[in-house]
This record gives C-alpha cells, sequence and structure tokens, in this order.
C-alpha cells in the first residue's frame, strides 16, 4: 500500500532530522541565486546560522512578488545550462513567475506524483487519462510523468472535448481520471445525456480531482455520479505542480510531503504561525529542489494542519481540504466569506444541480450578491414547491454567511459550462 514505504512511515524524530539536513543544504544552494545571495546577506543568514527547524523563522517570506520582480532567471540557483524545463504562470496580471528545474527536480517531481497517485490505489495495470490542460500548466506534464513512473497506461487526453473524451474512457477501458471538479459533474452529465451509465458502460474507479477548491458535498456528488472514489490533490506551479499533497484513501486531509517542503501555518495579517488545528495561510519551504529553491513561500491558500494520526500510517503531516485563496475571498458588506461556503450549502439539496454562479452587483446604494444555481433534472417546476425551496436555501446560505443573498433557481443548461476551471464569482461592484 505504500509507494516508498521507509518515508512515507518514517518516524517524525527522523523526519524532522532529515528535514533540518535538507533545509540547511537548501540554504548553500539557494546562495548561488542572485535573489537569495541578497536576502541572505542582509539578514546575516547561511546555513550555520539554522540549528533547529525552528530556527527556520530567522528566514525572511519570500512572495509572489519577489519571483515577479526576479523574472525570468533571478531565482535560478544553478547555472541555466543545468536546467531542462521551464514552467511559466499565465502571467494576466505584470510580469508571469517561472518556476526552473534540473532532471534530478523533474526527477524527483515524478516520483512525488508516483507517490500520491500509489496511494490512492493506482497501479502498473491501470489506464490513466488526463484531462488536464497540457502546455505551461502543471497539471498536464505533472500527471504524465508521474502516471508513467509509476507505470500505468498513460493517456494524455488534455483538456475539453467532452465526447472526444468519453469516446477514449470507454475504447481505451479508462479506469482513472485526473479532472478539475466542476468538469467532473459535466462528464457525468453529458455521459448520461449520451445514454452511457459510467457504473456500466465503462472501468472507472478512481479518480484525482484539483486544481479548484470543492467542497466535499461537491465530492460526492462526483463519486455517486461516475460510481468512482474521488480523492483530493493539492499543487501548485511555484511549488511544481501536482502532487504537494494528496487524500489518502482514508479521504480525511491531504498528507502533505514533509520530505520534499517544509510546512508552516501562519496568520495572513499578523504573520505570527498560528497552532496546530487553527486557520491561516500555508508557507512553504522546499528542500528537495535544486534548480530554484524557495524559502518560507507564500502561497496564499488558506488551509490547517489536522492533529492527530492518520489510520494509513503515513506520519506526514495532513492539511485540510482549502477555503479557497486568500484572493478568493469574498467582502461584502463587511462580511469575509468564501465561495466554497456557499457550494457546501448548495451541494446539500438533490434538488440542485451542480453548476451555480455568484454575481457580486450593486443595487441603488448598497452592495448585493445574487446566487443562481441551476435546478437537477429529477425536480419539479410546481410554483409553490419551488418557492418553499428557495426560502430554505435562502435560510441557511445565512446562517452559514451572516447575510442574506438573493437566490435565482434556474434551469438545468441555462448557466454557462467551462471546459477549464470554472468561474463561479463575477464581480460587478461599482465603486461608489
Ligand atoms: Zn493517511
Amino acid at each position: 500500500m505504500y509507494w516508498q514505504q521507509d518515508i512515507e512511515t518514517l518516524s517524525r524524530d527522523r523526519l524532522e532530522k532529515l528535514q533540518l539536513e535538507r533545509l540547511k543544504a537548501t540554504l548553500d544552494l539557494a546562495y548561488n541565486s542572485p535573489f537569495y545571495k541578497k536576502t541572505m546577506d542582509e539578514n546575516g543568514i547561511s546555513s550555520d546560522s539554522i540549528h533547529s527547524l525552528d530556527d527556520l523563522k530567522k528566514i525572511p517570506f519570500t512572495t509572489k512578488n519577489d519571483l515577479r520582480e526576479h523574472y525570468p532567471y533571478g531565482m535560478a540557483a544553478v547555472p541555466i545550462k543545468q536546467c531542462v524545463r521551464l514552467h511559466s504562470s499565465s502571467g494576466t496580471t505584470g510580469n508571469p513567475t517561472v518556476v526552473l528545474h534540473s532532471q534530478k527536480d523533474l526527477d524527483e517531481w515524478a516520483n512525488q506524483v508516483a507517490r500520491c497517485m500509489y496511494m490512492v490505489g493506482i497501479r502498473d495495470t491501470d489506464v490513466f487519462q488526463n484531462t488536464s490542460g497540457y502546455g505551461m500548466f502543471t497539471g498536464g506534464l505533472g500527471f504524465q510523468y508521474g502516471a508513467e513512473k509509476l507505470g500505468a497506461l498513460t493517456v494524455p487526453a488534455a483538456a475539453g472535448n467532452t465526447k472526444r473524451q468519453i469516446k477514449f474512457i470507454r475504447d481505451f477501458e479508462t479506469t482513472c481520471l485526473h479532472i478539475i471538479p466542476s468538469y467532473a459533474t459535466r462528464l457525468a452529465e453529458v455521459m448520461y445525456e449520451e445514454g452511457v451509465d459510467p457504473r456500466k458502460n465503462t472501468k472507472l474507479k478512481i479518480i484525482c480531482i484539483g486544481a479548484e477548491p470543492h467542497s466535499e458535498e461537491q465530492r460526492k456528488r462526483i463519486e455517486q455520479l461516475l460510481g468512482v472514489k474521488a480523492y483530493n490533490c493539492f499543487g501548485m506551479s511555484e511549488m511544481n505542480g501536482p502532487g504537494v499533497a494528496f487524500e489518502c484513501t482514508e479521504q480525511n486531509g491531504l498528507h502533505i510531503w514533509e520530505d520534499y517542503v517544509i510546512v508552516e501555518i501562519i496568520d495572513p495579517v499578523t504573520l505570527k504561525p498560528v497552532k496546530d488545528g487553527e486557520l491561516g495561510e500555508l508557507v512553504l519551504t522546499t528542500i528537495n529542489r535544486e534548480a530554484m529553491p524557495l524559502l518560507r513561500y507564500r502561497t496564499r491558500d488558506l488551509t490547517r494542519i489536522l492533529p492527530g494520526n492518520c489510520p494509513c500510517g503515513r506520519t506526514h503531516k495532513r492539511i485540510a481540504r482549502f477555503q479557497g485563496r486568500s484572493d478568493d475571498m469574498i467582502i461584502l458588506k463587511g462580511v469575509n466569506l468564501f465561495p466554497i461556503q456557499i457550494e457546501t450549502i448548495l451541494m446539500q439539496f438533490k434538488e440542485l444541480g451542480s453548476n451555480y454562479l455568484i454575481t457580486l452587483e450593486t443595487v441603488g446604494n448598497s452592495d448585493e450578491m445574487l446566487i443562481e444555481v441551476e435546478l437537477s433534472d429529477l425536480f419539479t417546476d410546481d410554483y409553490s414547491v419551488l418557492q418553499g425551496l428557495t426560502k430554505e436555501i435562502i435560510r441557511q446560505l445565512r446562517d452559514e454567511l451572516l447575510l442574506t443573498p438573493r437566490l435565482k433557481l434556474v434551469a438545468r443548461g441555462s448557466l454557462p459550462v467551462q471546459e477549464g476551471k470554472a468561474i463561479r464569482v463575477k464581480d460587478l461592484r461599482k465603486i461608489i
């Protein structure tokens, strides 16, 4: 049940000892990059100033902005000649971020992804279809190399073209998928429309869902629709991509591989560490990457450490599913909330479909929230029943959000669908 039993079940003492060794080596390496040379010199830090993992706090944070300002090669810790791949973010605002990889980095990354996939039961006898975009998006090549390393027959189907995806799933007898959660429900809907029952007419059994925050309720829905087990995966391009953290078969938190990264959770305002179990911003330090180490990188992702040991026997810490990025937080009428809180409520109603859209708009002098959600197929068009349902959903939303949104139940298929990441929030507010 383990890809690398020795490392996955290493005692905490030995794991932390390994982290300290690797942290010191990483600092020596990072000093070769123009950015970290300057930071370390200014703060009087070298590997000699690190005596325990607690000394990590002496090192300043690294932010996305630092990556942008040192675009493209200012973070490189090895000569560019030694790098064999570059991934870059889309950079819709300002310079994109660049991550460089040596061959060793790519081998380690593939191992990390293979470890995750093995953990959820994927084996070399499986057919793994990857519906991620390829190219610069790390979900493509990241899963491709991981699945190949594992030995699965890997189908780089890439994103979109739902009918072709279904044909591949049937013809190639695909057993495992990597897919964005909103697209998984879309894929299931199209299957049913085409008369394909995923339980009877496909061999699907395991899917890896990630790249978009989603609620437990949405996961359950995907599992039910496709007749599979769905596992939550987390990655980010600055930390290579997929493989950073992944659920085990317990489906209770994501193991984060601490032989690859050191995990901290901080209060995003005071920047002080929060207690285990408290929500905060995830900060990661790479300790097994050579071309471009990152020290105390502020991910902007909000999560918490789950206390206690996992029954699966792995000793690496578990983090909770993501609330969203601190950038996704909606501030409406002074209330802070996340789209995933709304999704959690909506998905509890079997009368509702999986597609919804939140619009923030200015009405008169005040900001309002409109939630449009599609009805499921099963449901009635009886006006009084719909009215009762609307009332009940609003009541539950109000209890969760502490404000009252407007709610519109719409017919199935009337909201826009994306084959990539779903757009869940439209902000049309005017600044008054
Ligand atoms: Zn576990």
